[in-house]
């Protein structure tokens, strides 16, 4: 039996599972907590409730889920590949599918360091798969603590012997990242004529760098889409058409990661309409 991985369990991730469980497909939902909604203080704009905290709504997604018996499985997905099926690389497993509905929201972890933006595609990267190859040999940074910034760190591996971790500040969160050098300084900038050359940390010393790649926190939807190779747009939202498809097939997003309203009630239909196209998919 063909199987579907859904990758987020919020509004536009668990409306997915419902339509996907109830058409008989075989269904997993991969989650973490962090979510929007938990953060909405009072919804009093979805049809039907009249007023409820998005904590409690969020909740009662993954209890309507459970009771369709969809397994709800609590992991950090880091990357996504593909051999002869879709390999979701979670921080516990490796799942596979034939079939992936990304519905991660809207979270992106840009750090707040002063010309970053200027140095993107110039030294500054988000994908170690996808820009890796041409930082070969040249020394390395990976900008994060924990065990995505690992996962970014062991691709790099192969490919420069000079890989740096550089924590901003904040205390190491996953133990094997101490076999690279680890500078736990604060950033306070980067500096480079046409290329990074440079970070800069805030108690004035410095570090020669040929490029960094952003692994800060979990992926979000933008790094795990360039990992696969789906197209995003100019503010990094992914690329669907109407029935959610993204330009690979078998994969589909929906909600916050999606262009359009950061609402609920979009989440809800994308959700839906993603898992009725995979439907149709997995019959052709
Ligand atoms: C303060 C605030 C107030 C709001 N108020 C309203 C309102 O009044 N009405 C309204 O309609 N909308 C409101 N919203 C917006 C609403 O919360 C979102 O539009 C909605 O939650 C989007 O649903 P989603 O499923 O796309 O994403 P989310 O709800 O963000 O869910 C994303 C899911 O992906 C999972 N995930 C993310 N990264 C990973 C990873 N690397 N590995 C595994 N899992 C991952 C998360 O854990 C989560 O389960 C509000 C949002 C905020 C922040």
């Amino acid at each position: 039996m063909k199987e579907l991985v859904i990758i987020g369990a919020g509004p536009a991730g668990i409306s997915a599972a419902l339509y996907a469980k109830r058409a008989n497909i075989d269904v997993k939902v991969i989650y973490m907590e962090r979510s929007s909604l938990n953060m909405a203080h009072e919804i009093e704009n979805y049809y039907g409730i009249e007023s409820i905290s998005g904590k409690d709504l969020y909740e009662t997604g993954l209890k309507q889920a459970k009771r369709l018996e969809i397994p709800l499985i609590e992991d950090e997905v880091l990357g996504l590949s593909y051999e002869e099926r879709f390999k979701v690389i979670g921080k516990k497993a490796t799942y596979e599918a034939d079939a992936l509905i990304l519905a991660l929201g809207a979270y992106r972890n840009v750090p707040p360091i002063k010309k970053i933006k200027e140095y993107e595609g110039k030294g500054v990267s988000y994908c170690a798969v996808c820009d890796g190859f041409f930082y070969r040999q040249k020394k390395l940074a990976v900008l994060g603590n924990g065990t995505y910034a690992l996962h970014e760190a062991e691709y790099l591996k192969a490919l420069s012997k000079d890989i740096y971790i550089l924590t901003n500040g904040k205390p190491i969160e996953d133990e094997a990242l101490q076999e690279y050098q680890i500078i736990d300084k604060k950033i306070k900038d980067l500096t480079g004529e046409e290329k990074l050359e440079k970070v800069l940390f805030e108690d004035d010393t410095s570090l020669d760098i040929d490029g960094i790649f952003v692994a800060l926190g979990s992926a979000g939807s933008a790094d795990l889409a360039r990992k696969i190779g789906i197209l995003l747009d100019e503010s990094n939202k992914i690329i669907t058409d109407e029935d959610m498809r993204t330009n690979i097939p078998g994969i589909y997003a929906a909600g916050d990661d999606t262009k359009g309203m950061l609402q609920v009630a979009k989440a809800v239909y994308e959700g839906a309409k993603a898992a009725t196209d995979v439907i149709k998919f997995f019959k052709d």
